[in-house]
This record gives structure tokens, sequence and C-alpha cells, in this order.
């Protein structure tokens, strides 16, 4: 057994973990060059879609599984396996490989994974390197049912551990028994990948992005803490130090089931002001998951998913029928549908986008919306007839003037005269609203706040906006700052343009489930606010903690300070001071 030592990682899916080591072995395949001769060609292939088929029903099978255990809305990661193996471009490479080269199906499938993988790997984007895992997960499960390699063996003597490994695969992290696994040390991957967004559904912590830096390797039975919050790997830690952590740990496990039972508890701070909380959604099966944690409506249904992974644009029937039933499940809370927001970072194949210099500051959003009004107006249509069914509210998504927002404005009184005259019911009055994102929007919000019903913040398009920095960029991450005295600024002069027009105003930016941008948003008098699921029951805790009045003070003195350090360091003060009250 080695000494005690410490690494820092990327914290991807908070809690500590104590545990002894099993380190997975490299899952990797060494192929020998094996052709086929030209009459076996047909029963090659026939080997292949065997093994394709296999696969699928393996897929299937797993998908099934573990949707019981991480939720509907994470076992789709296995629908993307399944698209790999139905991709043409994928299956067309590994069937010209055996046909035109007389390989083996198993080096075909082997030289293809390995092919896409790599291009994959070297795009400088940690979203598409992500990606190349799960290319190689399917990859390797087809070259198992190919030359019937076993499956990676783990401890057979059902005692807890926490895996090590190079990197791990959805489908692997689908055949661990959570209750097995403490946490994951992962060398490879950041925060976005499937096996994060997957450990963190099965709340079991991950530390990752750990290669290189683990200079002794860890070994199995090494005795290891991990901290997936702040990214630290302790390897055979001294006993004050698990005494340290473990009662730490034994504070989350308290923590988390104290949550659970805010679920149908109003948010209200101290002094007896509310919050509203609604949910961020892509999907209903998001949405299905939010009303189990409390969530008091949608902030924000990105319609754009439904737009992905298809070859043409969706008929008005088919998100007329997805909007409708989102409007039924809230039951009369409130559904904020936001039109398609593409371009930028999220592309759609059939849209044929030109390529751009700078695409988050080209053709993107509404501006594609009006520049192609009949999908538009099919959009606005299906959203008009599913507010039949609730309460529902349409947000256009990137507005910076009044004439975009007019313009948008008569393609849905279009939408409104076609529905007539084809006799469908809707809301008459459906509440129409726009992100202010845009720092121009943001500056004329007066001007703007007369015209529109409601206003919501989108915080991660608006600061890098205001910063002029990338979001999606890492090498100017430091640069992309929420509390930077420039964007609360901008803040305060949206929501009291709101406030004097007598609009509605929430946040549905990733700020808004922040816990340390809360005073503003209690300050400024914002009282609905956006977030993904996971993030709805932690903030309530921390608003039914706060003061509002405090807030309202805090607010005013973080708004005469000169730089972001100073904001933070603020506002982290009154985050600790909230902890404290807790215990
Ligand atoms: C935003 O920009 O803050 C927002 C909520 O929209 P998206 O993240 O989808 O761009
Ligand atoms: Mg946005």
């Amino acid at each position: 057994m080695s000494s005690a030592r410490k690494v820092t990682g990327i914290g991807a899916s908070a809690g500590i973990a104590i545990g002894k080591a099993f380190v997975l072995p490299n899952w990797e395949w060494d192929l020998p060059e094996h052709r086929i001769d030209v009459e076996d060609l047909a029963a090659e292939f026939e080997r292949l879609y065997e093994g394709i088929r296999h696969s699928k029903q393996e897929i299937k099978q797993i998908k099934q599984e573990i949707s019981g255990y991480i939720g509907e809305s994470e076992s789709t990661i296995f629908d993307a396996h399944l698209a790999i193996l139905d991709d043409p471009v994928f299956m067309n490479e590994i069937q010209g490989i055996i046909q035109r080269q007389y390989k083996a199906a198993e080096v075909a499938v082997k030289e293809v994974t390995d092919k896409f993988v790599n291009m994959f790997d070297l795009l400088d984007d940690q979203y598409m390197k992500e990606r190349a895992l799960d290319i190689k997960d399917v990859g390797n499960r087809l070259l198992k049912h190919l030359i019937g390699s076993p499956d990676v063996k783990l401890p057979t003597d059902n005692r807890p551990f926490i895996l090590v490994a190079k990197e791990v695969s959805p489908s692997q992290l689908a055949h661990l028994n959570p209750a097995n696994v403490l946490g994951i040390v992962m060398m490879a991957g950041g925060s976005t990948s499937h096996a994060a967004i997957m450990a963190r559904a099965m709340n079991i912590p991950l530390v990752s992005g750990l290669e290189g830096k683990l200079v002794e390797a860890v070994e199995t039975g090494d005795l290891l803490i991990i901290d997936g919050k702040a990214g630290d790997v302790y390897v055979n830690p001294d006993e004050d130090m698990i005494a340290r952590y473990s009662s730490l740990r034994e504070k989350q496990i308290e923590a988390q089931a104290r949550l659970q039972t805010l679920a149908d508890i109003p948010a209200v701070t101290t002094d007896g002001v509310r919050t509203n909380l609604f949910v961020n959604i892509a999907s209903l099966k998001e949405l299905e998951s939010a009303l189990a944690g409390g969530a008091e409506g949608v902030g924000l249904f990105r319609t754009e998913f439904i737009y992905m992974d298809r070859e043409t644009y969706p008929t008005e029937e088919e998100q007329f029928l997805i909007y409708r039933q989102a409007a039924q499940m809230l039951d009369g809370n409130p559904l904020t549908i936001r039109t398609l927001d593409v371009g930028g970072d999220k592309n759609l194949d059939y849209l044929e986008l030109p390529e751009e210099e700078n695409p988050v500051l080209g053709l993107r959003s509404i501006r594609i919306s009006l520049e192609q009004p009949e999908p538009f107006k099919t959009q606005l249509r299906a959203i008009l007839r599913a507010s039949a069914f609730g309460t529902v509210r349409v947000m256009f998504p990137m507005i910076s003037s009044v004439e975009q927002f007019a313009a948008a404005k008569s393609v849905l009184a279009q939408a409104k005269d076609e529905l007539r005259a084809a006799g469908h019911s809707f809301d008459e009055n459906i509440r129409v609203g726009m992100m202010v994102e845009v720092p121009a929007a943001a500056v004329i919000a007066d001007i703007l706040a007369e015209e529109v019903d409601f206003f919501s913040i989108g915080t991660n398009d608006l600061i890098q906006y205001v910063l002029a920095a990338d979001r999606m960029n890492e090498h100017i991450a430091h640069l992309y700052e929420p509390f930077h005295p420039a964007v609360i600024r901008m803040l305060e002069q949206i929501v009291s343009c709101a406030q004097r027009a007598g609009i509605s105003v929430s946040v549905c930016g990733e700020m808004a489930g922040d816990p340390l941008a809360l005073p503003i948003w209690l300050g400024l008098g914002v009282r609905d606010l956006s977030m993904a699921g996971a993030l709805m029951l932690p903030l309530k805790s921390r608003i039914m903690l706060a003061s509002h009045a405090h807030c309202v003070k805090l607010l005013h003195t973080i708004m005469k300070l000169r730089s972001s350090d100073a904001i933070r360091d603020s506002l982290s003060a009154y985050d600790r001071s909230l902890d404290e009250r807790s215990t």
C-alpha cells in the first residue's frame, strides 16, 4: 500500500465517497489482421448483421433496466447508442472495408470505430470529445459480439467499491449496481460527458479529468476518499482525514433526505417573501421528474430538442401533441414555450445554415425564424392550439429590437388567423414575451417592456454578449463572469424597467439556480426563477433560510462594488452565513 497523497481533477458529480479502489482494466482490443475469402463475403456480412442485432437487443435491454434508477431522461443516452448502429456513414464505412478489402467484420468495426473516435477526439470541443466515448462504447459492444470477449469483471463479493478507470462508458456504468459503486475516479473527460450526466442522475460522486495527474498509479485495494464537488481524490488517506470526510458524508446524506421533504412546501424567505420555482425542460420526460420535485410551472421549454436528431422539420401535429401533453401535465400551471432557438452551437442538419465566421453573432434563433416564416408559423400554430389545454405562454428568443418583436408578433397574428379559419380553438389572449439575452434589449428594456407581456432573462447568453466571452470557449472561461459589475448593472436595469412597466420578469439562465446569485434576485424583486430540475430543491432550501430585507441591503452594497472578486466575496460571505444558519 502506497503512502497518502492528494490529486485534484474536475468535480463532475457532487458527493463524498470513502472506500476501496477497484481499478478497471483498459477495455482495448488488439486484433490480428484477418482477411476473408471472396466466397465468404456474404457469410461475413451476415456475421456483422447478427452482431448488430445482438448489440441492439442488449442496448434496449440495458435502457429498460437502467431507466428504473437513473430516470427516463438520462436513459435516452442509449437511444444515441442505437442511433450510432443505424448511422449510414458509420455502417457504410464498415461494410466498405469488408467488401473492398476483404477484412474480417471485427477488423472493419475496429478500424472504423478508431477512425471516428480519433476524429472526434481531435476536435477542439469538449462536447464532441465526449461523444467519442459513446462511439467507442458502441464499437466495443459490437466487437464483443463478433469475437466473444468477456464483459469487464467487477468484484463479485458484493462489497461496495470506488471505480477507478481510464474512462467509463455509459454502458459500463449501466451494468453497475449503484448500491455497490460508492464513487468513480476517471482519468478522461470533463463534466459534460454522458458518463458524468448519468453519474449525477444516479447520485454517484465522480471526479474526472485526472489524466497525467496520478503520478503513481492507484491499485485495486487502495483506500480512497473522493470529493465529487471539489474534484479532490485522496489516495490512502490518514485516520484524521478519514474521520473528517466520514462526518462530512454523514451530513450530506442527512441534507439530501431533508431536501426531499421540501418538494411540496412553497419557497418563502424568513420574512415571508415567496419565490415561484419553475423548471427548464427540453422534453416531457424532464417535466415528469421536475413535477415530482415540486416545480410550479415551466419557465423555459427549449423546443429545439424536438427539432434535433431527425431529417425534416417536425410537423404541426407532432409538435402540438407534445405541447398539449406538457400543458395537460401542468394542470393549469404556466408553460412557457420558447420558439426555435438554433444556430450558434445548436445546429439542425436539414436547416442548411451558411458557413459563418461568427455563428454566435450570426444567423441564429429568432433571426432564422423571421427569415423562414413558414416553419416558424407552423410552430406557432402548434403552440396556439396547445394553449386551449392549459396556461401556455409563447416566448421569442434573442430579440434585440422593437421591430423584431413586432415582426415575430405579426407571424403569430397570421397563425391565429389561419387557426380561426380552420376552426381550431386557442387562447385568444395568449401571453407573448421575450428572452432578454442580447445587451441591446437590456439597454432598451424600458421601450420593449411597453410592447411585451413578460421578460425572461437569459443570463447564459446575456453574460457572453455583455462580456464578449464565448460561453463555449474553455480558453476564456475565466472571462465569462456572472458576477461582473457590468452584468449586475444590466440585470438591475432590466428588472427595474419591467417593474416600472408592470410586466412580469423571470430569470431562466443558469444563474437562476446558482445559490450565490440568490441575494441578487431577492434584492431586485424577481419572484420567478426557472432552472434545471436538479437545482430546484437545493435553491428552495436556501430561499427558506434567507431574509428578503437583508438581501435588499446586500444588493445595495453589491451595486457599489467595483470588481467581480469583491462581489463574489460579498455573496459568498452571505452564502456561508446561510450555511451556518442551517446547521
Ligand atoms: C440563456 O441564454 O440564458 C438561455 C436560458 O437560453 P439557452 O441557454 O438555451 O441559450
Ligand atoms: Mg440563450
